[in-house]
């Protein structure tokens, strides 16, 4: 049996992740869709163990001292993290996974796991991103000014990744992705067992 995909889904916040993921998943409902960890509180709406596992700084910490995390970072003030054991074991169980992160977890995932996938979804002008952001109505404005900055830092990475997605339309975002993870479907790599298995 072949091993899962591990794709990794990042970009600057308010890009569109979120929102192309939200197209993209109810297509995939094999696939596992990994919850993050994270320090920050909830948003309006936001559940413990729906959108994200809320945990105070100190468990968090523990956890990751505990190696229970495949990536983390601290981003604009909050700590983030994937936990581990239960992405990998969706992996060995052949099942497809899917990681929304920050650009800095996703570079450690490169590190860690270079046979993932790396998906980088950018905003079609940085006017558009503010807006985007502004509109969001999540954040502070200062906090707003901080994810900007640091959009400009991740953006300057992008080349690392194996795919970068423009997010003009999230409807032809969640195509592309689709496309992608077609194609990943068929590489010889994977698909040789099935010529092996079937037709030798
Ligand atoms: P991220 O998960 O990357 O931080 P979100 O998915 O939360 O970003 O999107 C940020 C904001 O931009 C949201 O208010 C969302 O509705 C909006 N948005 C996302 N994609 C598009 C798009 N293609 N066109 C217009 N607005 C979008
Ligand atoms: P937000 O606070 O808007 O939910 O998320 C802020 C940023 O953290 C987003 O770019 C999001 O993709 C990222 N993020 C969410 N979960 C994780 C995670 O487990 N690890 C890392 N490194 N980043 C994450």
């Amino acid at each position: 049996m072949r091993k899962g995909i591990l794709y990794v889904v990042s970009g600057p916040s308010g890009a569109g992740k979120g929102t192309v993921i939200k197209e993209f998943l109810p297509r995939h409902p094999d696939w596992f869709y990994s919850i993050s960890a994270t320090t920050r509180a909830p948003r309006p709406g936001e559940e413990n163990g729906v959108h994200y596992y809320f945990m105070e700084k100190e468990e968090f910490l523990r956890l990751r001292e505990n190696d229970g995390f495949l990536e983390s970072a601290e981003f604009c003030g909050n700590h983030y993290g994937t936990p581990k054991a239960a992405v990998m074991e969706r992996l060995e169980a052949g099942k497809d996974v899917l990681l929304e992160i920050e650009v800095q977890g996703a570079m450690q995932v490169m590190e860690s796991y270079p046979e993932g996938i790396f998906i980088f979804i950018v905003p079609p002008t940085m006017e558009e991103l503010r807006h985007r952001l502004e509109g969001r109505k999540t954040e502070e404005p200062s906090v707003v000014e901080k994810r900007l900055e640091r959009a400009k830092e991740e953006l300057r990475l992008a080349d690392k990744y194996t795919y970068i997605v423009v997010n003009d339309s999230a409807d032809r975002a969640a195509e592309e992705i689709e496309a992608i993870a077609l194609a990943e479907e068929g590489r010889s790599a994977r698909k040789f067992d099935f010529v092996k298995e079937n037709l030798l």
